[in-house]
């Protein structure tokens, strides 16, 4: 089956206009159209960004008698719960969202000792087609709001507040207990093909409170199957946020099956991108190899792996490699542990760093690949 690669999502089904689409200029145009004084905007924002609250008759310094216009105008309700799951005692929680449109896409939540993370979709499905990803299965839908993306980060800052920590969000930058400290966009979606929601949203992720929600640039991933174009204009915009570049093979033949957008732009074109996103930022790019039994995972690939991950990227580079996970009617699995190990110390070999990712939430459907939407 060939699937068809969408890059332009269909324009139909955004949702109403929400007060957190809108940047700093555009909230306060707002704030103004509704008749309110200015200093409206700056305590909504306050409220939505700082207070993580969006329902305004929470937002106790607003007027009573202007919440239900606020509400009507800026703070309609965009997303409901239509599952949570938990598993690993409550540290890895998986919620199933419903748009207004009934459109359904997942965020998964994971606590550890030092920090915790969100994993968000960007798009609801995804129209890249990678053979081995549940996402990639169903094909698109339709992209996110910036306002639904920036919906799933607030909910997942609120738990780790109300659950995790009992302590209020700090100004300061500091990173406490009960505060979300990363945020990638590893859930549903090519969050490059949906790129200037995607911007606002990494704007307003990483923008102090009360212009954003204050979460440090480089504790925030952008992953992408490797739409070269836009990796070197992300790199343009000088945000530092970290990039994860989806590999899973280093030579083209392989790439060409394994992530279809391979055949538009090929193994070299991509890593001359993740080359730029480096320079630029001077960060190091992750990349991304799901390691699947007797495919990608042969002792020969993982040495090209190493040698052309070190000529393209020298020590700008980190590789990741994540156990494939099983997905449903999927023929492919796992590499054995041995095997496993062989490949990350041949690529290690060639002077390139690499460890394997733990793969939480395996047994709720939600480690990397397994988010879909059934309802
Ligand atoms: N579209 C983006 C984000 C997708 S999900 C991208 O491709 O980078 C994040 C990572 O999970 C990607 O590297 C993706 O290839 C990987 N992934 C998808 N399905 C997987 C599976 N079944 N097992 C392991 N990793 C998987």
């Amino acid at each position: 089956m060939k699937q068809e690669l969408i890059f332009e999502a269909p324009r139909r089904g955004l949702p109403p206009r929400h007060f957190a689409d809108l940047d700093d200029d555009a909230q306060a145009a707002a704030v103004k159209e509704l008749g309110l004084p200015g200093f409206r905007a700056k305590q909504l924002a306050n409220q939505y960004f700082g207070r993580l609250i969006a329902d305004p008759q929470q937002m106790t310094d607003l007027p009573a008698a202007v919440r239900g216009q606020v509400a009507e105008a800026l703070f309609p309700e965009l997303l409901s719960v239509v599952r949570a799951i938990q598993c690993d005692a409550g540290e890895t929680r998986k919620t199933l969202w419903r748009a207004g449109d009934g459109t359904t896409f997942e965020s998964v939540l994971m606590r550890y000792p030092e920090r915790s993370t969100v994993c968000i979709s960007s798009q609801a499905g995804c129209g890249m087609a990678c053979p081995f990803c549940a996402t990639g299965q169903g094909g698109l839908t339709r992209n996110l709001s910036t306002a639904e993306i920036l919906e799933q980060v607030r909910a997942a800052s609120a738990t780790m507040r109300d659950e995790f920590g009992g302590q209020e969000r700090s100004d300061s930058g500091k990173l406490s207990r009960g505060r979300l400290s990363n945020v990638v966009f590893m859930g549903m979606g090519e969050p490059l093909a949906n790129y200037n929601r995607v911007l606002a949203v990494v704007r307003r992720i990483i923008a102090p409170a009360p212009h954003g929600f204050g979460i440090s640039a480089r504790s925030v991933t952008v992953s992408t199957v490797g739409l070269a174009p836009a990796i070197r204009k992300l790199a343009d915009e000088r945000l530092g946020v970290t990039l994860a570049l989806s590999l899973h093979a280093p030579d083209d033949e392989l790439r060409d099956t394994l992530v279809p957008v391979n055949n538009r732009w090929k193994v070299g074109e991509a890593l001359d991108a993740a080359r730029y996103y480096a320079d630029v930022t001077g960060r190091r790019v992750s990349i991304e190899y799901a390691l699947i039994r007797d495919v990608n995972d042969q002792p020969w690939r993982a040495d090209m792996l190493g040698r052309k991950l070190h000529a393209a990227l020298g020590p700008l580079v980190h590789v990741n490699l994540i156990p494939l996970n099983p997905t449903p009617g999927s023929k492919w699995d796992a590499s054995p542990k041995p095997v496993e190990r062989e490949f990350v110390q041949r690529v290690r070999d060639r002077g390139v760093s690499c460890t394997v990712r733990d793969t939480r939430g395996q047994e709720i459907a939600a480690a990397c690949g397994q988010l879909a939407a059934e309802g």
